[in-house]
């Protein structure tokens, strides 16, 4: 029995990184997958082609997970071709860098929106959902930077905590009708959002990592798959660090 037989996931920003990571670790251990991101393109259809060969219904859809009338339209689309959703991966994330002292209010104001009111609007459609099956599995894409703070990224650590606090109180709001909430927090992942960092801040990054190297999106999938799975059955409202022992 594969770990997610017969679950249906929804994945947000899935077109490509850890997203599309997740999306394939979640299909080859039997879960369907809807995944969403910004526009469907060639990634979306590759994506959609490649989880469909593991043998489980697989669909991408456009929509911008910090659009509350969006991600209603979202669900009830998914409902109608999944016919449930038994787990959530809040996963779409930005970054706009900057010291505070050059950060502009869009800059902020961005990366508030993309990365935490996502989540308030995607866990806040799909609750209805889950509440009324009486189960579900809610994984919140946070950050060590959201634990630990990071200079040039006072953005993003905000918003990265904030999906902590949120996780932990949804934990304590939703646990008792058996929907579980957790956030992963990663550390450097090798992906196009690292990508765009210059060679000696990741060598600089690698160098505070104690497995000295950066770690591989299926890496933070595996955790995903845990948190998604009834393996975790009793983990609710915690925040489980992914990053080569770069926050203890
Ligand atoms: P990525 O940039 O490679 O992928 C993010 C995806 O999200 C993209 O496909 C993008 O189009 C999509 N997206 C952006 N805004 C969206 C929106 N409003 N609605 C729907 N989709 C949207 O990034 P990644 O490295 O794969 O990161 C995934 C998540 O993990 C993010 O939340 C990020 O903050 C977090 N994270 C990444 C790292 C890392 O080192 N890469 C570390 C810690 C946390």
């Amino acid at each position: 029995m594969k770990l997610l037989e017969g679950k249906t996931a929804i994945i947000t920003g899935s077109a490509r990184g850890i997203g599309r990571a997740i999306a394939v670790y979640f299909a080859q251990h039997g879960a369907n997958v809807a995944g969403t991101d910004l526009v469907y393109d060639d990634n979306c259809r590759a994506l959609e082609q490649e989880l469909s060969s593991y043998g489980v219904k697989a669909k991408m859809y456009a929509s911008d997970a910090s659009d509350m009338a969006a991600c209603e339209k979202l669900i009830d689309n998914v409902v109608a071709d999944f016919g449930t959703i038994d787990i959530l991966v809040n996963n779409a994330g930005i970054t706009r860098d900057q010291l505070l002292m050059r950060m502009t209010e869009e800059q902020w104001d961005l990366v508030i929106k993309v990365n935490l009111k996502s989540v308030f609007t995607m866990t806040k459609a799909v609750q209805r959902i889950m509440l009324k099956q009486k189960s579900g599995s809610i994984i919140n894409m946070s950050s060590v930077v959201g634990v630990g703070g990071n200079a040039g990224q006072a953005n993003y650590a905000a918003s990265k905590a904030g999906m902590i606090g949120f996780t932990k109180s949804i934990a304590k709001e939703l646990g008792s009708r058996n929907i579980r909430c957790n956030a992963i927090a990663p550390g450097f992942i090798i992906t196009e959002m690292t990508g765009q960092l210059p060679e000696d801040v990741v060598k600089g990054w690698y160098e505070k990592i104690p497995l000295r190297r950066g770690g591989q999106p299926e890496e933070v999938a595996k955790v995903a798959l845990f948190l998604a799975s009834d393996l975790a059955s009793y983990v609710n409202g915690q925040v489980i660090g992914v990053c080569g022992g770069m926050q203890t």
